[in-house]
């Protein structure tokens, strides 16, 4: 998995400071320096400033000014299944790699044994590895053996049966239905601070999937450096509390 920052709004946290003395003031913010609309909020400098109006609105769960901020990202190679994952958070925009205009006709079945083109659960060679909703815990060598070889046979028939479908002039958008949920796929997609933290508090969660955790951490890393006053007040005071809202 690869997970690339494509745009974002530039300078966010100003944008949330606006947004949010607007709310509070009787003059209008768009004829006011930030300095001006800044003036009563505690702090010597402007960044201290922002750091006290962001934490104060994190802390009263006052979320709507960080709806205006906006990023772009990109990931490469997530399973179908995280991604299914992914797309049911409504207030994100998404655009997803095609299995009716791309065909993978030209993956070699050889490469997928080897992990190419079907994403491999960790599960799937580690025998220490233990997730949740998992029945038992650790397994011997020999189980971790036989569970990596059906994995993979079956990944691999999977991908020679589409492509054999291919052949016959199968239209790709229906031979992908012989394809695994754990097929990759890539994806750009859009969404604002709010809803990067209504993501985190859902998806980065231990109770989440491995790979959907995997990726929230990724974008984490980079909001973190987009928005760095939000997240470190996130990642100290709101990670991981309790009352989500869902499921
Ligand atoms: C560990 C885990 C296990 C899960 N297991 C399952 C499962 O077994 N089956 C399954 O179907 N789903 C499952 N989900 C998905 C989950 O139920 C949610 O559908 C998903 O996380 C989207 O989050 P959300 O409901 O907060 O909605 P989002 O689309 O992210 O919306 C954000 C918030 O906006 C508000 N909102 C959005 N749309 C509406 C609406 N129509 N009406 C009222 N309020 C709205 C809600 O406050 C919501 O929390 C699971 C999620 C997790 C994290």
């Amino acid at each position: 998995m690869d997970v690339r920052l494509l745009e974002a709004t530039e300078d966010p946290e100003r944008v949330v400071c606006t947004a949010a003395r607007c709310d509070y003031s009787s003059g209008f913010v768009g004829d006011q320096s930030f300095a001006e609309m800044m003036d009563t909020v505690e702090g010597d400098t402007i960044e201290e400033k922002k750091e006290t109006l962001i934490g104060h609105l994190l802390d009263h769960g006052h979320f709507g000014p960080f709806e205006h901020p906006q990023a772009t990202f990109a990931v490469e190679g997530i399973s179908r299944s995280c991604m299914a994952q992914l797309t049911r958070h409504r207030h994100v925009s998404f655009d997803v790699q095609s299995m009716r205009y791309v065909a993978f006709d030209d993956v070699d079945p050889a490469d997928v044994r080897e992990g190419a083109m079907v994403v491999t659960p960790p599960s799937a060679t580690d025998p220490d590895w233990v997730g949740r909703n998992q029945s038992g815990g650790a397994v011997d060598g020999e189980t971790i053996e036989r569970r990596e070889q059906i994995f993979r046979e079956s990944v691999t028939e999977s991908v020679e049966s589409y492509q054999e479908l291919l052949e016959t002039g199968m239209a790709p958008e229906d031979a992908r239905f012989v394809l695994p949920i754990g097929t990759e796929v890539n994806m750009v997609f859009s969404m604002n601070v709010r809803m990067l933290m209504h993501i985190a508090d859902m998806r980065a969660a231990a109770d989440s999937q491995w790979e959907i955790r995997e990726l929230t951490e990724a974008v984490l890393d980079h909001a973190a450096e987009w928005c760095p006053l939000t997240f470190a007040h996130y990642d100290e005071h709101m990670k991981g509390r309790k009352n989500r809202l869902a499921p």
